[in-house]
């Protein structure tokens, strides 16, 4: 079945669909009164959200909002000043960082992946290096992964010999491949040249149909629309308002949120 995966059977957008699934698992969010400050500059002002396991949350907003700052105290890129997270009841600010790494996966804007390694490695690192795996089970999972993302036959392509989407494919493999509890993708396809997000988007809109517990950083109000359970808005360091996408696209009820539909829209 290895084969199978590397051989075909892949979907326009390049997702497996078959028996190797990954396995989403929890990943229920509790954010109280979040607050972080870079120096003298407050970025989060009480921030309160909810999250439930299995589903995929927007969060949209202006630059400077605070909302990647908001993702990096999900995974203590940053430390926050006040308040609390739990991840499916344990608080993130008290777990260790390793258990931190494996339970909530994080994909970035420029896909920072390690460019002296193959895309294989790049996933296996992880594994290894975290997860202490032996190297050949490790590569295993790195292919399955690869697999899921339609990569089977570019895994020994170094990143530099991949287009933007395939390196941003590699690098949802890659925090897959941890069976994270959560993943975090901050403004995954803002860097990717136009015909390339498409591919990125419903790679991302198919692991949340599988049940994935996602919180999205997104300009891209069609995806948000269309996949995302809850949309929250984010101005100033507060959320101004969160609601079911219809809510928020349709019904805006701030002032604040209208003028930013009224703008990106
Ligand atoms: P967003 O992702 O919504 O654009 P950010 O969370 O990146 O917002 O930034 C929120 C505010 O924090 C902005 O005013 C930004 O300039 C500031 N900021 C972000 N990162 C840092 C940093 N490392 N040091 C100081 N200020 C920062
Ligand atoms: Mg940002």
């Amino acid at each position: 079945s290895e084969l199978q995966a590397a051989s075909g059977a892949q979907t326009e957008a390049g997702v497996v669909i078959g028996s190797h699934r990954p396995r989403f698992k929890g990943g229920a969010l509790k954010i109280r009164d979040l607050s972080m400050a870079y120096g003298e500059l407050e970025v989060l002002k009480g921030v309160d959200l909810d999250i439930a396991p299995g589903t995929v949350t927007c969060i949209i907003g202006p630059s400077g909002s605070g909302k990647s700052t908001l993702l990096r105290c999900l995974n203590r890129l940053v430390e926050p000043k006040r308040g609390e997270i739990l991840l499916d009841g344990e608080s993130i600010l008290a777990m260790k960082p390793e258990s931190l790494r494996r339970r909530v996966g994080m994909v970035f804007q420029h896909f920072n992946l390690f460019p002296d390694h193959t895309a294989l490695e790049n996933v296996m690192l992880s594994l290894t290096k975290i997860k202490k795996m032996p190297k050949r089970e490790a590569r295993q999972i790195a292919k399955t992964r690869l697999g899921e993302v339609g990569l089977a036959g570019r895994s020994d392509h170094r990143p530099a010999g991949l287009s933007g989407g395939q390196q941003q494919r590699v690098a949802i493999a890659r925090a897959l491949a941890m069976n994270p509890e959560v993943v975090l993708f901050d403004e995954v396809t803002s860097a990717l040249d136009p015909e390339l997000v498409k591919g990125v988007l419903d790679l991302m809109a198919n692991l949340g149909s599988q049940g994935m517990t996602m919180a999205v950083v997104t300009h891209e109000m069609g995806f948000a629309r269309k996949v995302a359970d809850q949309v929250v808005f984010m101005d100033e360091g507060r959320i101004i308002e969160a609601g079911k996408p219809q809510e928020i696209f349709d019904n805006p009820r701030s002032e604040r949120l209208q003028r930013f539909l009224a703008e990106v829209l």
